[in-house]
């Protein structure tokens, strides 16, 4: 229906004020900078148009504390009757500000088509997008079915303990039907999920000995490098053999993949600007952290036995060898069925707007999606949401107010199928 899409284009000067106004608000994660700054923002926006507000602090998550409260915020508004329940969930943290900036980070400036600012992209631009559609829908639509949400969480970045893995865990999402979260994946694709993650360390052993006798220690960078030569003739090979059905973008990460995130082995390295010379030692200890990103189609206990069978073959040639390999963190892969409810209405929404086919896409790396999918045990989940994925995390990053503006009538129209039936 056109006078949906008219009521986003007449929203235009506010999508790029509330852009700018949340970018103007350095939510900078770690270690969880204006948190409540920005959910209070939210707060006096949408209570003032009738919905009902509530703020919700993650106490004891990671990182929460008196000094840096992780705030989420919830804004619902009831429909005039029973119906679905549609839920758009952003994060509201962004990351550091990094070098290279020739834009001031927090200053939302407008030029031309694109608005610049950390997290422009990466998601406050979604953010805005999905309230000005649910403003406009309500407008639009104010006797509409069903109840829409929109929530503001934080830690996104930081793995989501102290935004949505929150307020799954308080049932958050029971009572929920659809869920939208408008990452940063363009205008005209829904990624469906993400690939599994397995992060752990492995710690090669060995014993210290004074660096002029390396025959009276036993070196554990020596085990190390056996490790990873290993890797390199069996494991890399292997992993770049395996495909997936997911639609994974890049291309590149359609298979599975192995990053070795860091190496440690022996004396701790002093400070750049220490004079003296290191001490003559044979490293008891190399430790590396690896980031194994896996497919649907693996489980995670075969991923962590294939680990395991390569420390043995590695064992099995060095008399002397131990390790030992911890486990940091995981996240199972979740897709959403391209049948389900959430997928096509999106979908057909797209064409609706945009005039072509929506995209489908898997994302390399994970999001809030996961706690949505293992906590809130809701299936009926995309990321749907404007701007270019690369920019995330960069200098200079912007989104575009004609994207904000098409995927805001996207969402809309999404509205309008699900809670109007029209
Ligand atoms: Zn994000």
């Amino acid at each position: 229906m056109s006078r949906l899409k008219d009521a986003i284009d007449d929203r235009r000067d506010q999508l790029i004020a509330l852009t700018q106004d949340l970018i103007r608000i350095p939510t900078l994660n770690p270690p969880g900078r204006h948190y409540r700054d920005i959910c209070d923002y939210l707060e006096a926006r949408m209570s003032r148009q009738g919905w009902r507000c509530e703020m919700i602090r993650a106490h004891g998550a990671p990182g929460d504390c008196e000094e840096f409260p992780h705030w989420n915020i919830v804004a619902r508004r009831q429909g005039a009757k029973p119906g679905d329940f549609v839920h758009f969930n952003s994060h509201h943290d962004v990351v550091e500000i990094g070098h290279g900036w020739s834009r001031d980070p927090f200053g939302a400036e407008l030029d031309g088509d694109r608005i610049y600012g950390r997290g422009a992209c990466d998601m406050k631009g979604g953010l805005a997008a999905s309230i000005i559609a649910a403003e406009a829908f309500v407008a639009t639509h104010p006797d509409h079915a069903g109840s829409v949400e929109i929530s503001a969480t934080a830690d996104e970045e930081s793995g989501g303990y102290g935004g949505v893995a929150h307020l799954a865990e308080l049932g958050a999402f029971a009572h929920v039907d659809h869920v939208i979260i408008p990452e940063p994946l363009h205008k005209d694709r829904i990624c469906l999920g993400h690939r599994g993650v397995w992060w752990a360390e492995i710690e090669t052993q060995g014993r210290i000995a004074h660096g002029s006798m390396p025959f009276l220690g036993d070196c554990a960078v020596r085990h190390m490098g056996a490790v990873l030569e290993e890797m390199e003739a069996a494991l890399w090979p292997l992993l770049a053999g395996k495909h997936t059905e997911m639609p994974v973008i890049p291309e590149g990460a359609r298979s599975s993949t192995l990053n070795i995130n860091s190496i440690h082995g022996g004396a701790v390295e002093q400070a750049a600007d220490y004079t003296g010379l290191p001490a003559p030692c044979v490293p008891d200890r190399c430790r590396i952290v690896i980031d194994r990103r896996f497919l649907i189609e693996e489980d995670l206990a075969e991923v962590k036995a294939e680990i395991a069978a390569l420390m043995e073959r590695v064992k099995a040639q060095r008399p002397s060898f131990r390790y030992e390999i911890r486990d940091l963190f995981e996240v199972i892969p979740s897709m959403t069925d391209k049948g389900a409810p959430v997928v096509r209405t999106t979908a057909a929404a797209i064409q609706d707007v945009l005039g072509r086919e929506a995209g489908y896409v898997v994302s390399p790396g994970t999001y809030d999606q996961k706690h949505i999918d293992r906590i809130g045990k809701l299936k009926n989940c995309i990321a749907y949401g404007p701007g270019v994925l690369d920019l995330a995390h960069q200098p200079d990053e912007w989104i575009g107010v004609q994207d904000m503006s098409d995927s805001a009538k996207v969402m809309a129209l999404v509205l309008e199928e699900l809670l109007t039936g029209s």
